[in-house]
């Protein structure tokens, strides 16, 4: 069962001009080009970018092309990144068609879709089937944290299972500032990559299931260092499923005005020296939260913040988004390392972001190449400068 309404999402794919400028533009005004990441490190097929990806969907949903995986594969060499979107001139967004097309041919079979689906709905995370440990690193951070309390830290899946550190350094920031925090006695995956690779039903359920957790524990304001989790939990929980859900805030929203109040101060750093921000697609083109994280590093004494050629709403993604990482993780790393470049292009010595996906993807990226840049999430740099 859909919630696409199928004849206006042939209608908005029918506005694509074929124009071809989603695969390599040259944005004159700003000196650059390269659009689609997924482009640029593949072999240069039509289908490896948005204008074809749009007449294979086209030729799906009507029938010309028959629906098996193989015909499929285009749709999902994709990380759904929204760069195309932010330099096509049509009436029409097609990294969110692209979206829905996923979803109105889920039944299209797809084993690594289905394969995350399964963990998540059986584990209530993509990566272990012991979703409680992902709860491990509150042992570690010298105090109690409690499983509730007004305002909610979602810790998301990959820094609760995978990263750790940022985890931690977001519990040590929040108690440094006199916030009284809770993180859920077991919390589920928010079912981001669900919604993204077309799994909308199962993805509602989980969100039912997340959100009377969430309920539970009397959130009033949700927390999360996850760009995913906060489109998710902040966007698609009300405008697609129409659950009211607490406000949500990413890190980097919540801590500019406790930095700018002086509620939270930070120390000059002696080993932070020029450092660049990766923009999350997640938290920048999609929810235009681009100064905040700007803003907090430019807090920091001593730190000299500088842009990579591609920032903000033209901003490379880091390969690993809408399911590409696990479809293809070559071809996430590669895209990974192209990022990795364009920091190492301008001398970066350290890479932010504000996501553990992004920097778990980059970190390996960064790996690839022998890069010497370190790849940090913004929390773990904040935690180690409170005064
Ligand atoms: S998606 Fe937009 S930019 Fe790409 S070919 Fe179609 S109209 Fe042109
Ligand atoms: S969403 Fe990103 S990866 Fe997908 S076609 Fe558009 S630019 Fe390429």
């Amino acid at each position: 069962m859909t919630t696409i309404d199928l004849d206006e999402l042939l209608e908005n794919l029918a506005q694509c001009r074929r124009c071809g400028i989603c695969r390599n533009a040259v944005y004159e005004d700003k000196g650059f080009d390269g659009v689609c990441p997924v482009w640029k490190n593949s072999a240069g097929f039509e289908t490896s970018f948005m204008r074809g990806r749009i007449q294979v969907a086209l030729a799906l949903l009507d029938g010309r092309l028959e629906k098996t995986e193989e015909n499929a594969e285009s749709l999902f060499s994709c990380t759904l990144c929204g760069n195309c979107t932010s330099i096509c001139a049509a009436e029409f967004d097609p990294a969110k068609c692209l979206e829905s097309v996923r979803e109105v041919l889920n039944e299209i079979p797809n084993a690594v879709r289905d394969t995350i689906a399964k963990k998540i709905l059986e584990n209530n995370n993509p990566y272990v089937d012991e979703n409680k440990t992902r709860r491990d690193w509150v042992k570690e951070v010298g105090f109690d944290i409690p499983g509730t309390g007004e305002v909610l830290y979602f810790t998301g899946c990959t820094a609760g299972l995978k990263l750790p550190e940022t985890a931690k350094s977001t519990a040590k920031v929040l108690n440094a500032a006199g916030v009284n925090f809770a993180v859920l006695e077991e919390e589920p995956c928010c079912g981001s990559v669900m919604i993204r690779t077309g799994m909308v039903e199962e993805a509602k359920k989980n969100a039912e299931k997340a959100l009377e957790m969430i309920a539970k524990s009397g959130a009033k304001k949700i927390v999360v260092t996850c760009a995913g989790c906060l489109k998710t939990l902040r966007e698609d929980y009300s405008e697609r499923f129409g659950l009211d859900v607490p406000e949500v805030l990413h890190m980097v929203e919540y801590l500019k005005p406790l930095i700018e109040s002086g509620k939270l101060k930070l120390k000059k750093s002696s080993e932070i020296k020029k450092i660049t921000w990766h923009d999350p697609c997640h938290l920048g083109r999609a929810l235009g939260v681009y100064e905040e994280p700007r803003d907090i590093l430019k807090a920091i004494p001593g730190v000299e913040l500088v842009e990579m050629e591609t920032n903000r709403e033209a901003a490379m993604c880091c390969g690993s988004g809408g399911g590409l990482r696990s479809y293809d993780g070559n071809l996430a790393k590669k895209i990974a390392s192209d990022r990795i470049q364009d920091a190492e292009a301008i001398d970066a010595d350290i890479l932010a972001t504000a996501c553990p996906f992004c920097e778990h993807n980059l970190k390996d990226g960064a790996n690839r190449i022998g890069s010497k840049i370190r790849v940090v999430d913004i929390l773990d740099l904040i935690s180690k400068q409170l005064q």
